[in-house]
């Protein structure tokens, strides 16, 4: 039987990882189907069951069952324990395997797809859920200078931050709500929001870029407000496609022991888009 994969999340139709594993399978040669698993609130653990007993050897896992995920596995990699959130499972011997490859996704976006360093940046993420904890341990492990969590639930991102105090370094770590940001700039600005998804953004007062300054939205496939403002507000600005494929590329290599090439699956789907 082939090996079978799948995304799980609510909403998941409009998920393009289906396409972006079979890019890989295809490059690498692999043996494997990669389907959508819409799944009902309340019914995550019951779904991804079902699955793996039919045969499923692996899932992603999209908003908002990262938490679940992280809770419903029976082991876990040391960057899914430390995020607290799984994107990744594998279902190995009876184990459910959870790892967190969202966080390696962004940083090499950044800094090999964008050339971006961020050794040294000065860093805004707002937003402080299941993607922000996922990422903020990848980030901190470039160096940045500061790194600042402005969140709308205030109490939100001084659990992140507590969470990864002990991994800051030499690094400035430290929460603030959007209105504290006035008179602030920052050399990479990261919206971990959904609320691009809804046409809306966090309400950010400028100036918040600095000269040269990369504005990211991990949204993807679409020109959000917030993208908008930071082009206004002369940014440069980047989709979060880019860590769409490379967090894919990651549980791939998780799951078959192979990496894929990246580049031309971005391109493809910036082609289609
Ligand atoms: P969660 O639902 O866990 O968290 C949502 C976050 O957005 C919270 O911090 C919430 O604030 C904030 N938020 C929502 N709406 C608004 C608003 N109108 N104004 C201000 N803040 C708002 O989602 P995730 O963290 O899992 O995902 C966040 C986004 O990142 C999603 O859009 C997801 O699609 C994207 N993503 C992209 C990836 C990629 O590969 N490109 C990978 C992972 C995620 P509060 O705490 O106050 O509710």
């Amino acid at each position: 039987m082939t090996d079978a994969y799948a995304v799980i999340g609510n909403p998941v139709a409009h998920s393009k990882s289906p396409q972006i594993h079979a890019a890989f399978a295809r490059e690498t040669g692999q043996a494997m189907v990669y389907t959508r698993l819409p799944c009902e609130l309340g019914k995550f653990a019951a779904t991804v069951r079902a699955f793996r007993d039919g045969g499923g050897r692996g899932l992603n896992v999209t908003v908002p069952f990262k938490h679940e995920a992280y809770a419903l596995c029976t082991q876990r990699s040391a960057r899914a324990e430390v995020a607290g959130a799984v994107n990744t499972l594998s279902f190995n011997n009876g184990e459910i395997v959870g790892d967190n490859t969202d966080g390696v996704g962004l940083t090499r976006d950044i800094t090999r797809n964008l050339r971006v360093g961020l050794r040294g940046a000065s860093v805004l993420l707002l937003g402080a859920g299941g993607a922000s904890f996922g990422v903020l341990g990848p980030l901190l492990a470039e160096a940045p200078a500061q790194l600042i969590i402005a969140n709308r639930t205030l109490g939100k991102a001084q659990a992140l931050a507590a969470r990864f105090a002990a991994q800051a370094g030499a690094c400035n770590l430290a929460v603030s709500g959007f209105a504290e940001l006035r008179g602030r700039q920052f050399s990479v600005v990261i919206n971990a929001t959904s609320a691009g998804l809804n046409d809306d953004m966090p309400p950010l007062p400028p100036p918040l870029f600095a000269p040269g300054a990369l504005a990211y939205d991990m949204v993807y496939g679409k020109d959000t407000p917030f993208l908008q403002f930071a082009q206004t507000h002369g940014a440069t600005v980047a989709d979060g496609l880019g860590m769409l494929v490379e967090q894919a590329a990651e549980s791939f290599f998780v799951w078959r022991g192979v990496r894929p090439g990246t580049a031309p699956v971005i391109a493809m789907l910036r082609a289609k888009a």
